[in-house]
């Protein structure tokens, strides 16, 4: 049996029926982070293997002699960087935390090990999550393994690598705009970001509050499913956590659509779309209709406006967030005398070329006398974005759209160009403006053999719509065991 290859869920019933104990597990792994993980660059810290080994050894000895299930027992899974690990780690992706070790745990975090599961690591992503390809890291670029050319996608490029590359069984990112979405469609495999509310914020490091949300990134949407199942739910640390029952995620996957109704909004397959992408994304489409969906027309007329909304809305939120690294509390602080030039050396020194264009653009949005032209104005345009999505979702009770509008880009190559960078987000960012569900799951490889996305939306709290949609379609086809892998 080789370990690796299995999913979250064959991994742990092989485990529990005792087919494969917790060392072989760990063991497994570590093989595997030692062999390719110089190449693919996933991790910022990974755990220590003799430490987790002896953890593994215990846990094995204890269960011979009384054997008790927890879901994500002696699992190991990755976890952003961003998210904090009680003392493991955190840096973000950037300078400024290089050395930040965290003093408590994330909820989801704690939730994870409250059911068992082994930290395996700290994955790279875009410093502050601000990016799309994981080259703004502080700690250099995370490769995509399907071809180590390209870019993972971002800023959970890590996260996505790694489960792509076996350097883990399942990992948790985050998504602002895009980032679990984004790079799980560059990499081939499935990233589902949440309603906004559904998982607790807590221990999240922020980026903009009002539109970040933590989610899994699996090998298939049944590991998703499983992975929610852990992490959902209240939270009375996170203000804006929703107090909704968590449904039974794994029983709503079925194998058929039967009567969905599947909306298909136009702007979604405009100017900017490569050829590829369409083609395998209204393949995937015609596939569900196959699967007895409804598929009906729709219009989001708003979309246009969604990249100028984000950009005004997320980079406001970002530059009072990231006021709080002034060198005082926690974090770089610069050798410098003064209080005022200790600031101000601290955050030059601190943060990287992105993270300074958006606070200056944040700063400059919320600014008195631009506060009602851009930052009021990009507020409105978000309440218009999401009317458009409820009046759609009325009408059908999921949509379906590509992920990213290109198959994963060259490293290097967008880099210097800002602009041409944001718009890799155009197919996902709309989705956080309204706080909505959506996964996306592999449909399609490119002829230069890259992974192609398919985005399933739903309604807010209809996460079991969305895993469902996508579980059928993904059971029905092949993409997500054909991940070119290393
Ligand atoms: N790529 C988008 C940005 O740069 C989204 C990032 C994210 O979702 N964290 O802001």
């Amino acid at each position: 049996m080789n370990v690796r290859k299995l999913t979250l869920c064959e991994l742990k019933d092989k485990f529990m029926k005792g087919e494969v104990s917790a060392v072989e597990i760990v063991k497994a792994y570590f093989q595997r982070v030692l062999l390719v993980e110089s190449k693919v660059k996933a991790y910022i810290t990974t755990a220590k293997k003799d430490a987790l080994v002896k953890e593994a050894d215990e846990l094995d000895f204890t269960l011979s002699k009384w054997r008790k299930t927890m879901p994500l027992m002696a699992m190991p899974i990755a976890v952003k960087d961003n998210i904090c690990t009680k003392g493991v780690k955190t840096t973000c992706g950037s300078r400024m935390l290089e050395n930040f070790v965290p003093p408590y745990d994330a909820t989801v975090v704690a939730r994870m090990k409250e059911h068992g599961y082994y930290l395996i690591g700290k994955t790279n992503m875009d410093e502050f999550a601000m990016g799309s390809s994981t080259e703004t890291s502080a700690f250099g670029p995370t490769r995509n393994p399907c071809n180590l050319a390209a870019i993972p996608g971002g800023s959970s490029g890590g996260s996505a690598a790694a489960v792509a590359a076996e350097l883990c069984v399942a990992a948790l990112g985050s998504d602002t705009g895009g980032s679990i979405r984004q790079p799980a469609a560059c990499c081939g495999v499935v990233g589902l970001k949440p309603t906004y509310g559904r998982v607790s914020r807590y221990g999240l490091v922020a980026f903009a509050s009002s539109l970040d949300q933590i989610g899994p990134i699996t090998k298939d949407v049944r590991d998703a499913a499983m992975m929610m199942q852990v992490i959902a739910g209240h939270d009375p640390l996170d203000s804006t956590s929703a107090d909704v029952p968590v449904p039974d995620y794994m029983k709503a996957l079925k194998e058929n659509l039967r009567g969905m109704k599947v909306g298909v909004p136009l702007e979604f397959f405009a100017e900017g779309l490569d050829p590829e992408v369409e083609l395998a994304v209204r393949t995937a489409i015609i596939q569900m209709q196959a699967l007895k969906a409804e598929i009906k027309e729709i219009s989001l007329p708003m979309t246009t406006y969604a990249i100028a909304a984000y950009y005004l809305i997320a980079t406001a939120e970002a530059s009072s967030n990231l006021a709080r690294y002034d060198g005082v509390k926690y974090g770089h602080r610069a050798k410098e005398k003064g209080l005022l030039e200790m600031y101000m050396k601290t955050r030059q020194e601190g943060f990287g070329a992105e993270v300074k264009r958006r606070i200056m653009l944040g700063t400059y949005a919320l600014s008195a006398g631009y506060y009602d032209a851009y930052y009021g104005k990009a507020q409105a345009v978000r309440t218009l974005i999401k009317r458009d999505f409820d009046e759609a979702l009325k009408e059908v009770d999921v949509i379906v759209t590509p992920t990213m509008p290109t198959p994963a880009f060259k490293l290097g190559e967008k880099i210097q160009d800002p602009l041409q960078m944001y718009l890799s987000d155009i197919y996902t960012i709309s989705v956080n403006l309204a706080g909505l569900p959506a996964i996306s799951l592999p449909c399609g490889l490119s002829s230069g053999k890259l992974p192609i996305g398919l985005q399933i939306i739903g309604r807010p709290f209809e996460e079991e719509k969305v895993l469902r949609a996508a579980y059928a379609y993904e059971q029905a086809t092949e993409w997500h065991l054909k991940r070119p892998g290393l």
